[in-house]
């Protein structure tokens, strides 16, 4: 049997020892130390941004963060991309509120800007004004964000940034992650960067990154008498972990520039000689690829795809489900229009890891050009 060739694994770039050394040396195993700051610092850097952003631990925990900074509560209706990881929409749920999901348009795969028009209205109508938008950046793709930053700004509803897949990518030269009024990322295991789990929440002012501070470390008052103001969450990035992502952030560009010709080989090969169609790059859109996605001509194809893949040892999945045909979802309110279970039910991401070699590159080509033989 052939090596196993994975879907996005860690990629360990040879530092990881070190800065987890220089983590352990200063005695700080906790969620605090110099290496979280230099790790939000380095982040700032990288997003070229001088907004406030805080590491936390998951992505999925930066998402409950905004939500409750927004002031989400029971009965509360959250506007969300449907399109997208189950973790973009579970913490709607954590707070008590209850998403409506919104189909996706064909040039990015994301969010459609009419239907969440659409959606804004009648909920408006109905006397009830969304309390935010959840935008994702599927695959790292970025979403229409001047559309849909125009219709938070006309109906004032704040929008959430899911950038976890996008760090790297940009919008109109501006980095994924700062686009919203709040935006995430995440450091989870299959990312472009891993901390092995992890997130940040990006916030526009200080006193939105103190107020998420707060509750991310169980909103203490004081560190000494374990009084506490409200009900808080233990969501703290370890400085051990930070240390991590330090070591992984020094070659962020490569590997964006890995997986984007990793996507172009795969695109050169095969475009022309299968069935096979590629997610789109508009103008103004940069993605880091983190997933080459591409599209066969049913599910059945797809399924047959992905086991023939699996035959020689390759990991292939479908694209992700919308989370309208999710069960704990299925009763949400939902704009559609197809889309997205279009690109789910013809979708497929082929092994797309920033180190992937290209002889594991020719042996993926060489497998689907096989099965379409
Ligand atoms: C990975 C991911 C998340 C969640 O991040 P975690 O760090 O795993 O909690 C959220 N949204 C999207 C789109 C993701 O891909």
């Amino acid at each position: 049997m052939n090596q196993r060739i994975y879907l996005s694994p860690p990629h360990l770039n040879g530092l990881e020892i070190e800065y987890v050394q220089k983590a352990i040396t200063s005695g700080w195993l906790a969620p605090f130390g110099e290496q979280i700051d230099l790790f939000e610092n380095n982040l700032q850097n990288k997003l070229n941004t001088n907004k406030s952003l805080l590491v936390l631990n998951s992505g999925t925990s930066a998402i409950h963060l905004a939500l409750k900074l927004i002031g989400v509560t029971n009965g509360d209706k959250i506007i969300c991309q449907t399109n997208t990881y189950i973790a973009t929409a579970n913490p709607i749920s954590y707070c008590g509120a209850e998403p409506i999901f919104i189909d996706s348009e064909l040039d990015s795969w994301n969010m459609c800007p009419n239907l969440l028009e659409d959606a804004v209205i009648k909920t408006l109508k109905a006397g009830i004004k969304p309390k935010a938008i959840i935008g994702v950046h599927i695959y790292g793709m970025p979403f229409q964000a001047d559309r849909i930053l125009e219709i938070g700004k006309e109906y004032d509803i704040p929008i959430i940034e899911d950038a976890a897949e996008a760090l790297g990518s940009s919008y109109k030269n501006n980095e994924c992650g700062k686009i919203g009024d709040f935006g995430i990322l995440s450091f989870n295991g299959n990312k472009i960067i891993t901390t092995s789990s992890g997130g940040a929440l990006i916030t526009n002012t200080k006193s939105e990154k103190k107020h998420a501070l707060h509750l991310a470390t169980q909103a203490k008052t004081s560190s000494t008498g374990f009084s506490h103001d409200s009900i808080g969450y233990n969501y703290r990035m370890s400085n051990i972990l930070a240390s991590l992502g330090n070591s992984q952030l020094t070659d962020l560009d490569k590997r964006v520039s890995k997986r984007r010709k990793i996507f172009n080989n795969y695109k050169n090969e095969l475009e022309k000689r299968t069935p096979l169609r590629f997610q789109p790059e508009t103008t103004g859109h940069y993605s880091n690829r983190w997933l080459t996605s591409v599209l066969v001509r049913n599910e059945d194809e797809r399924n047959q795809l992905i086991a023939y893949l699996e035959g020689d040892n390759i990991e292939a999945r479908q694209n992700w489900t919308p989370l309208h045909t999710q069960r704990p979802y299925l009763n949400s309110p939902s704009f559609l229009n197809g889309n997205s279970l279009f690109l789910h039910q013809n979708g497929l991401c082929l092994p797309s890891g920033s180190n992937l070699s290209e002889t594991d590159q020719d042996r993926v080509i060489d497998r689907v050009l096989q099965f379409f033989g």
